[in-house]
């Protein structure tokens, strides 16, 4: 008999033996060791945001999420209890300096990707961090393919605002790190985009599926087509998911919420899907902002979303 049976760590409230939390697969990176399997990286930036956004406090919010998730997916019959999320903590992001900060985004992102053999689950930060994260990813991986989760085509010029979360794909497209016929969209959405943009978007011969399509088509089988279509010319695929694709009544705290987005249960489908695909080897959620949520909704959205690519990577 243990006598010590009833002794928990510190913050374990109602601790279960036989209940494991996500949050334990989680295990933080001893600075030093090569690590392989997944590598969780945070990136606080969010003064590059057009519109006030608190997105830097997301990579702690959706952390802490995990502790709401157990290990196991009854619908698989699966448990994730020995997968390994080794925690590079976050990354330091200047002051003032949009621009130095986005460099720091690349020099770790690159080092982590250089290092260690590892698939990365990056925790944003708004869209703007997607520039330095692919231009590491596509470094290391060769010719990339994205698709992206987002209601907007986040193409804005560069002239009026500079590089922001309003722009990653069109520097991403401009400074030749993706060819646009490998830039797929998923979940543009109506009156929240310009025709200048979804024109410039077609000049460049990317893959626009809008809310509409996916409604019409189903998820599943838009993805089908997009990754057979990229298995053609890609050696890797990155997905980012702006969580903002998803509607308003489902992730309250995006800075631009919205109503005609994506349900939970199709981005779970897609999630589900994705994490089946070997091409599939990098993953970022952006634009979260804990600030303006509701009970962290949007950030257990992103805990739980993560899981089902994992769980999904693991299906037998
Ligand atoms: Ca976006």
């Amino acid at each position: 008999m243990n006598r010590y049976l009833h002794l928990v760590k510190p913050g374990t409230l109602f601790d279960d033996r036989h209940v494991t939390r996500a949050s334990e697969m989680l295990q933080a990176w001893n600075g030093k060791e090569k690590v392989e399997g997944y590598a969780v990286v945070g990136v606080p930036l969010s003064k590059s945001s057009i519109s006030h956004s608190g997105a830097s406090f997301a990579p702690g919010t959706i952390r802490r999420a995990f502790s709401s998730y157990t290990t196991y997916s009854i619908e698989k019959d699966y448990d994730l209890i020995g997968t390994k999320l080794h925690d590079f903590g976050d990354i330091r992001i200047h002051v003032t300096d949009i621009a130095a900060s986005q460099e720091r985004v690349y020099d770790m992102v690159s080092a982590i990707l250089t290092d260690h053999k590892v698939f990365p689950i990056i925790l944003g930060g708004d869209n703007s961090i997607t520039f330095p994260n692919v231009k590491a990813f596509a470094e290391t991986k060769g010719k990339v393919g994205i698709i992206q989760f987002d209601a907007h085509h986040d193409v804005r010029n560069l002239v009026d605002g500079g590089p922001s979360n309003g722009t990653p794909f069109r520097s991403l497209l401009e400074n030749k790190i993706i060819d646009g016929e490998n830039l797929v969209q998923i979940g543009i959405r109506n009156f929240s985009n310009s025709k200048a943009y979804r024109d410039y978007v077609s000049e460049h011969s990317a893959h626009v599926f809008t809310m509409k399509d996916v409604r019409e088509q189903g998820i599943v089988s838009i993805l089908q087509e997009v990754i057979a279509d990229l298995a053609k010319r890609v050696d890797a695929i990155y997905v980012s998911l702006d969580m903002d694709v998803v509607d308003q009544a489902f992730a309250p705290g995006c800075p631009a919420i919205g109503p005609g987005g994506m349900n939970t249960d199709t981005l779970f489908d897609a999630f589900d899907f994705l994490g089946r695909q070997p091409l599939v080897q990098g993953f970022e959620v952006v634009e979260i902002d804990p600030t303006v949520d509701f009970r962290d909704m949007t950030s257990r959205l992103a805990a739980y979303t993560i899981l089902t690519l994992l769980a999904g990577k693991n299906y037998v």
